[in-house]
Order: structure tokens, then C-alpha cells, then sequence
């Protein structure tokens, strides 16, 4: 690879810009893809500078469409690109690409939401989860209509160490919309704050990085995008179970707005919500009438353990989910009588 020393980027042969590759090889914007392209070079060499150094690097690019965020990834210097892309008609464009990098570049047809990481990467990148972060990427300017599933997919992979984070602490780079990006990093009593912030910030550092207007994009999204880091720490602030986080998480922010009393207590069937419930609030010793967004992750972590508490002594009540008993609460408790009493 030709390096040039002012800026160290990676000088591709001429190519077609990516507006005329997409007139020429007819690739429309496919709504139920939720495809929206970048088309100028300056912004995604700024995108991928949000990734911070990736020379020399593992780099999977999920999404990458006609490749421009891809052609930054091999200016700056990336050794191996692997792209994840769904959308066939994609396909000659890459090669294109492909064929002119000087780096390899894996051109993979498959859907993110199950796409199987365990052995994409090379051995030699491995590194034991509490050493540094492996020189090894996630990028993409994601689908927006794939955004949360896929995040808290990959934050329970984290979570277990799992897919591409069983080659370490892999780090990720990716675009959202502005408004979903401001969720993942809101800190403690900002309005944004939600069950996302707290899944995102127990298992991860995360941070804002740029924001992208809508009027670099073809076609043109109605909001504001913004680029977003996630570091999976050390350590996460609640070492306890991803399902179980999820569901005191979820259960909790159902009302966001409602006393977290209310959310608490929804965690438990009738008739012993309110009791089980107040036990919660008890145990964890925080304030009934403070709201979700008030909560630190310490405190959740709390109302997480008082949780298991009681369902350790119940393990029926592990299976109660507030959104589907519909009646049939009764058939969560051993003894309805005795947890009454
Ligand atoms: N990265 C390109 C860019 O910035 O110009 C394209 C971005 S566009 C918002 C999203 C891309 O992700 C499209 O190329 C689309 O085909 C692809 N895509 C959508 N859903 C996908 C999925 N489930 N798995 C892999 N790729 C997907």
C-alpha cells in the first residue's frame, strides 16, 4: 500500500464517484432497506476519523452500500476490510472497489441482524478481554429501522463475550439518528435518558462523536445523523445477567415518566405487585417517588439485586412479564396465598 506521510492515507487509483456508480449501475435508494447514501468523501473520511487510528486494522463495515464510508476505511490505511451487505444490487460496485484497494477486501452477502462474527477476524488480532481493544473495527452508517434491535443484540453479545466480542473488546462506530444517538449517551435526569442510555452505558464507554446533516445524504433523511462510539468496558456497572438487566430496565422505563414505584411494581403479578414491588424499593433504598430518569445505574443495579432477591426465593416469578400475562398472573406465583400473607 502507497502511504502518503502528510496525511497517512492510502492513495486508491482513480475511481467513478460514488453519485456516478449509482447512475450507472441504477441504484436507487430502496426505502424498506432504509437506505440513505453518503456521497461525499470529506464527510465520511470525518466519520471514520471518529473511530480513531485504524491502520493496520480489522475493519467490518455493516451496511456499506455503493462504499463510500468503505473508500475512507481503506484511506486510512485499514489492512483488511470485511462488508456485511444485504442488498444484492450492490455487489459489482464493491467489487469495483475491491478490486482497486490495496488492502484485501471481503465482500460478504448477509443480513447484520444474525450475522455470525465468532471467526471473521484473524487469530493474531485475539486479545483477552481485559487487555486493550483489539485492532479490530465495527463501522457503519446503519439501516435507521435496524438501529435498536441491532444494538441491544450486539450489547447482550458484549455482555456474553460473544460473536466479534469473543476477539476481545471490539470497538464500534456507528451512525443513528440524532435524537437516538442523544439517548444512548443521556446521562442521569436529562430528558433523553431512557431504557437504551442505561442498556448502552452499563456495558459500554460511550460517546457522541459528529453530527451529519441530513443534506449530505441521498436521499435526503428528515433528521439530523450523528456517529457514536461504543468501547465495551471492563467491567459493566451491573455485573448481572443481559436478560435480566433488560427486563428491570424495560420493565422500569415503561412509564418514564410515572413514579418508578409504578414501573417497580409491574415486575411482579398480582396480587402481590404492590408489596413485592415496595420490598424493591426497600431493599435498593431509593426514593418510590422519583422517576426512572433520575436513576443512576448504581441504583438500577440495586433494584436489579433486590429483584433477583425475591425471585430467588420464587424463581416462578422470573417467568412474569407484564406485557403478556394478560389474567393469567396467578400462574407466576408457587403459593399465592403465602406470598400474600
Ligand atoms: N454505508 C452506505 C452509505 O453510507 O452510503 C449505505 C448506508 S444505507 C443507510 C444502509 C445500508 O445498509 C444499505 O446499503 C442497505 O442495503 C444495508 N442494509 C440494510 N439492512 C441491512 C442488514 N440487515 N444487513 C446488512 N446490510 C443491510
Amino acid at each position: 500500500a502507497q502511504i502518503s506521510r502528510a496525511t497517512s492515507y492510502v492513495r486508491l487509483p482513480p475511481l467513478p464517484s460514488i453519485k456516478d456508480l449509482i447512475r450507472l449501475y441504477k441504484l436507487r435508494a430502496l426505502r424498506q432497506l432504509s437506505q440513505n447514501f453518503l456521497l461525499d468523501e470529506r464527510i465520511t473520511n470525518k466519520l471514520v476519523n471518529q473511530a480513531g487510528s485504524i491502520k493496520g486494522a480489522e475493519v467490518c463495515e455493516v451496511g456499506p452500500g455503493p462504499g463510500c464510508i468503505t473508500r475512507s476505511i481503506i484511506r486510512k490505511g485499514a489492512e483488511k476490510v470485511i462488508l456485511i451487505e444485504k442488498d444484492l444490487r450492490f455487489m459489482p460496485t464493491l467489487k469495483l472497489l475491491a478490486e482497486a484497494a490495496p488492502c484485501e477486501i471481503k465482500i460478504l452477502h448477509g443480513d447484520v441482524m444474525s450475522f455470525n462474527m465468532e471467526n471473521l477476524f484473524s487469530e493474531e488480532n485475539r486479545r483477552n478481554w481485559l487487555e486493550e481493544p483489539p485492532n479490530i473495527h465495527i463501522i457503519g452508517n446503519l439501516p435507521f429501522n435496524v438501529s435498536t434491535p441491532l444494538i441491544i443484540r450486539w450489547l447482550k453479545d458484549i455482555s456474553y463475550r460473544q460473536n466479534a466480542w469473543n476477539y476481545g473488546r471490539v470497538r464500534l462506530t456507528l451512525t443513528f439518528q440524532k435524537e437516538f444517538a442523544e439517548r444512548c449517551v443521556a446521562k442521569v435526569e436529562s430528558p433523553e435518558r431512557c431504557r437504551l442510555s442505561v442498556m448502552c452505558q452499563n456495558w459500554c464507554s460511550v460517546s457522541y462523536g459528529l453530527t451529519i446533516p441530513g443534506a449530505a445524504f441521498l436521499p435526503r433523511p428528515k433528521v439530523d445523523v450523528s456517529v457514536v462510539r461504543f468501547t465495551p468496558l471492563k467491567y459493566p456497572l451491573i455485573p448481572l445477567p443481559f436478560e435480566l438487566i433488560e427486563k428491570v430496565v424495560r420493565t422500569v422505563f415503561a412509564g418514564k415518566k410515572k413514579y418508578c414505584i409504578n414501573g417497580i411494581g409491574n415486575l411482579f403479578p398480582q396480587p402481590v405487585r404492590e408489596k413485592l414491588g415496595e420490598e424493591v424499593i426497600n431493599l435498593a433504598e431509593i426514593k418510590p417517588e422519583c422517576r426512572p430518569v433520575d436513576l443512576t445505574v448504581p441504583e438500577i443495579g440495586r433494584i436489579c439485586y433486590a429483584y433477583k432477591e425475591i425471585c430467588d426465593r420464587n424463581p416462578k416469578l422470573y417467568k412474569y412479564n407484564h406485557r403478556q400475562a394478560k389474567g393469567k398472573d396467578a400462574d407466576f406465583l408457587e403459593d399465592p396465598d403465602s406470598e400474600v400473607d
